[in-house]
């Protein structure tokens, strides 16, 4: 395909994006207007295209390369690969100008291949496309920016001197050495009229003349077209609000409205609905027909979404077989009558090859479950999730959250720690706490807080909020995993307590900065097990808790404690503890090393899948926080 083929293409997908935009959003429509502004942009390169000279061979490669999949950097390198050895230039770099605290400076974005460079950077040591290179403006390139036009000279040293301010004078006249450079081009390059960097070109002539002149200029232009567009298709990928299998709303874009809706509901005092559907037994699909068929599956339920969506309906794909609809206005009733017509049409359909397929559908309404949207969405999920353990291919409607049981035997725990046992917290504390706890029974962030709260008491460093994230992700996992509501019920209530032993721990040894002495280690070690059971045990109704958290420090592989026991002795729940309580250690300060970030984490974590923890499990933890990152 030529390039203008190209461009046409990439205007079409433009006004493609802002289409599904427009559709109804005027929310949307300053994006909208910006695009448009974008789009006359292109048009107008595209005329300077036109214009520039068409003759130019070389021009045609980068043209061809213009192409969403690759990235700036690898289209830059072509384009100063392919003009080396043209018109006798020997050696060219396209270097950006930026600017951070510490002033201006330049980098090599891209420069070619061949041996003038090597030797330079063999003289130099650190290579130059490494380097944080000087912009003094002075100097021949600031020159060339500020005044927008081509700088040439034949003063190397000055040039190299103005870049690498540090080099003694001996390497810098080494390094210029070369009998075969007679002038340094430099040629500006703006993007959009704002300054972007320079081009710069290694010649084997001494003069510059005005055919060549006009040569370089279009020649730069490319390169800003290039620079240009692949700014544009960042702009308009990151703008993207459809998901690009189904045509669907995308997670970002339904997250977005999701905080509107709510904004609008608590204004209005007026509920919404959430139905969330899951396609049943994709695996088989795609294991039995391919992955094709599995995507025409998904392609189907997509298409019976935008079927039975009213107008102000948001049907979003948050990913993969997952699926939300967002009914504004609706409350539960009408979203589960909605709900049922979904799935029946689902259930109707006949999909060449695959037959039937049916999906598992779980319904919460904004106001009436929770006012609280987190619990509405974690709501939906567990009647969807409730809908695949009754079988498939149905319809439930999310219990209110009053009637969530966990979180009463979690309250219940927690008020039986404080008042019942010996453990060290100042008395008005736990009075504050259980009060807090008993007045405030109906929501679960209460819960969270107060689960913060006491570990702060033994971690001065625990950061207010972990408990839900952990609790959260705890589920996240449980869920994939198949585990029953009981089980899960048991590992929401689990990770709520299992460091609960660490209360009795000596604060020194908590925040020892050093390495601990190995009966420091034994301590630190099995204490907390051995108190977290202690305080634990005369509690009759979390006697099914109590072994997960014992467990909660086996290893996979059988080198873990107190049991070392090993792979399915070990309850899943308790490797699930296992691992989010690594991840969260990992990304939290601690007081001997700072916090690492969730990728740096992940790397660790990786490292010892089927030593610490069961490798299923690790897949879908890293899928999960990729998930997250992305
Ligand atoms: P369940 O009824 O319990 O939902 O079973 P399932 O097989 O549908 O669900 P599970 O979550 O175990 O597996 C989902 C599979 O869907 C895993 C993944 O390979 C596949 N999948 C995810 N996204 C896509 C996609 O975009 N296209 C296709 N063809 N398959 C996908
Ligand atoms: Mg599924």
């Amino acid at each position: 395909m030529g390039f203008f083929d190209k461009i046409k293409e990439f205007s079409i997908k433009i006004s493609e994006v802002e289409n599904s935009i427009y559709g109804g959003k005027t929310d949307y429509l300053e994006i909208y207007e910006r695009n448009l502004q974008l789009e006359k942009e292109i048009e107008q390169r595209t005329k300077e295209l036109n214009v520039a000279n068409k003759r130019i061979l070389t021009l045609q490669h980068i043209l061809d390369m213009m192409n969403s999949a690759k990235p700036l950097q690898s289209v830059l390198e072509n384009i100063v690969n392919n003009i080396q050895g043209e018109l006798g230039y020997l050696h060219s770099n396209i270097i950006r100008v930026n600017s951070d605290e510490n002033g201006d400076y330049m980098s090599v974005l891209a420069q070619s291949k061949d041996l003038a460079i090597q030797r330079v950077n063999s003289i130099i040591h650190n290579p130059m496309q490494k380097r944080r290179l000087a912009f003094s403006s002075d100097s021949f390139y600031a020159e060339a920016l500020q005044d927008k036009k081509i700088v040439q000279t034949r003063n190397f040293e000055k040039a190299l001197r103005s870049i690498l301010p540090d080099l003694d004078d001996e390497i810098i006249k080494e390094a210029i050495q070369n009998k075969m450079s007679k002038s340094l081009i430099i040629i500006p390059l703006y993007t959009r009229n704002n300054p972007f960097g320079l081009f710069c070109v290694f010649s084997s002539r001494e003069e510059l003349s005005k055919t060549e002149t006009d040569f370089l200029s279009t020649y730069a232009q490319q390169i800003e077209v290039a620079i240009t567009i692949a700014d544009l298709f960042e702009t308009v990928k990151s703008q993207a609000v459809t998901d690009s299998l189904t045509g669907l709303y995308n997670r970002r874009y339904f997250e977005e409205y999701l905080a509107k809706e709510v904004t609008r509901a608590q204004r209005q005092n007026q509920p919404f609905s959430i139905i969330g559907l899951d396609l049943d037994f994709l695996k088989k699909i795609n294991d039995v027909h391919g992955h094709a068929y599995g995507d025409l599956a998904i392609k189907t339920i997509a298409n019976i979404l935008k079927k039975n969506a009213r107008s102000i309906d948001i049907a979003a794909r948050m990913g993969g077989e997952e699926f939300n609809v967002l009914l504004p206005g609706v409350d539960s009733k009408g979203a589960m009558i909605a709900a049922e017509r979904i799935r029946k049409a689902i259930e109707s359909e006949e999909i060449e090859t695959i037959g039937h397929i049916t999906a598992s559908i779980g319904v919460a309404s904004y106001l009436e479950h929770s006012d609280n949207i987190e619990e509405v969405m974690e709501l939906t999920d567990q009647a969807m999730y409730l809908s695949k353990r009754n079988g498939r291919n149905q319809v439930t409607l999310a219990k209110p959250i009053a009637e969530t049981s966990w979180q009463e035997i979690a309250v219940n725990t927690f008020i039986d720690i404080l008042t019942k046992h010996n453990i060290p917290i100042d008395n008005n504390l736990s009075n504050e706490i259980c009060e807090k706890l008993k007045n405030n029974t109906q929501t679960k962030d209460v819960l969270y807080s107060v689960a913060d709260m006491i570990n702060s008491i033994y971690n001065p460093l625990h950061s207010e909020g972990i408990m839900k994230s952990k609790v959260l992700l705890a589920v996240s996992l449980a869920k994939r995993f198949d585990l029953s509501k009981e089980e899960i019920d048991n590992l929401r209530i689990a990770t709520l307590l299992y460091d609960i032993g660490n209360l009795m721990l000596p604060k020194e040894i908590l925040l020892k900065r050093g390495p601990l002495t190995d009966v420091e280690h034994i301590k630190m070690q099995e204490h907390p097990l051995i108190a977290a059971r202690e305080i634990l045990k005369p509690i009759s109704y979390i006697q099914d808790i109590i072994p997960i958290i014992e467990h909660h420090h086996e290893n996979w592989d059988g080198t873990g404690y107190p049991g070392k026991i090993s792979k399915e002795e070990i309850p899943m729940t308790s490797q699930i503890i296992l691992i989010v309580d690594a991840y969260f250690a990992l990304t939290e300060q601690r007081p001997y090393r700072a916090k690492l970030s969730p990728k740096e984490a992940i790397e660790i974590i990786k490292k010892e899948s089927g030593k610490k923890w069961n490798q299923a499990l690790v897949q879908e933890f890293v899928s999960f926080i990729d998930h997250d990152l992305s």
